[in-house]
């Protein structure tokens, strides 16, 4: 007999990084809160979760000087409409020191930068992917030991929600890698050693997903193995793929048993585990012609490299 369980909805938004679009925090505050806006419309309840997959600032100083108020605010007001429940990250331009920890914590009122948050059946693990992504020997002391301290929590959190029966829901800032798991290393993405050790943790446990932002453009790259798929998202503040997905959002459902769902335009299917499938689609935003930010095709070419592509895999990225 089939069961019929309503859908856990939930959203992933890339990078809101107000102030790094070429209009200024204002204009990112502006194009976060139209993509909320959005989001509210197709939102199933209080329990909807959005992903905000870090590098919710831009600050440029990197430290050297204060982050600028107007960009904090700006994250903080660009989400404050959303009618579910926000599941905040942090990215490499909120957290590169135990100070920028500090205030990224006391911003968001977080007690940890990583956490886990539940809904019934599924189980969301946000982590601080900071000190996750180098080998251990690249990190000051306090930060390896926050890293360590991560890797233990990722383990007895994807026990305990395995041991309940939950599906999990695992995101962090960087891609785990952007073709497949044995590239070279590049800027983007976790080191070869984090890599491995992330990817057999998640094979451990049967995850076959992982839903991060960082790179500015929108893709999900599967492993030639065919069992994990890393979603990106390009975010709103400032996108390579301009021309072709540019900025916008995806939205993805849990579907366990047969659920009944309200249909989602476009959604392609996925399998999550053996009970349940992922479903998704990306949400173009058509934004009023003064939402968007002058292009920045010219100055993309600086960006780090990508790594090769490796023979056989079939991701493809727009706008590199
Ligand atoms: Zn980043």
């Amino acid at each position: 007999m089939s069961t019929t369980t309503a859908p856990v909805r939930f959203f992933q938004f890339g990078d809101p990084q107000i102030g790094m679009g070429l209009d200024g925090a204002e204009g990112d505050t502006r194009r976060l809160a139209i993509a909320v806006e959005h989001a509210n419309t197709r939102a199933l309840g209080p329990e909807t979760v959005l992903l905000l997959c870090g590098d919710l600032v831009h600050w440029a100083s990197a430290g050297s000087q204060p982050c600028p108020p107007a960009e904090l605010d700006g994250v903080v007001t660009g989400i404050s409409q959303f009618k579910g429940t926000v599941l905040r990250l942090p990215g490499n331009h909120d957290i590169f020191s135990p100070a920028s920890r500090a205030l990224y914590l006391s911003t968001h009122n977080l007690a940890e930068s990583y956490y886990a948050h539940t809904v019934p059946g599924v189980t969301f693990v946000v982590l601080d992917a900071t000190t996750l992504i180098k080998e251990p020997k690249q990190y000051e002391e306090v930060e390896r030991k926050h890293g360590e301290g991560q890797w233990a929590w990722i383990e007895t959190v994807l026990g305990e929600a395995r041991k309940r029966g939950d599906e999990v829901v695992v995101a962090g800032h960087y891609p785990v890698y952007i073709f497949d798991e044995d590239e070279e290393d590049c800027y983007w993405t976790f080191a070869a050693g984090p890599r491995r050790r992330f990817m057999s943790l998640m094979r451990a446990h049967s995850v076959r997903h992982y839903f991060c932002g960082h790179m500015h453009r929108t893709f999900a790259a599967t492993t030639r193995k065919g069992d994990f798929t890393v979603w990106v998202v390009g975010g709103t503040s400032t996108v390579t793929d301009e021309k072709t997905n540019s900025y916008g959002y995806r939205v993805f459902d849990l579907i366990r048993g047969d659920a009944a769902f309200p249909p989602l335009s476009d959604a392609t299917t996925h399998p999550m585990s053996q009970h349940t499938l992922l479903r998704t689609s990306y949400v173009r935003l058509d934004l009023p012609s003064d939402a968007v930010p002058p292009s920045c095709e010219e100055w993309s070419h600086l960006w780090p490299k990508l790594p090769a592509r490796p023979e056989g895999v079939v991701t493809e990225l727009v706008g590199v």
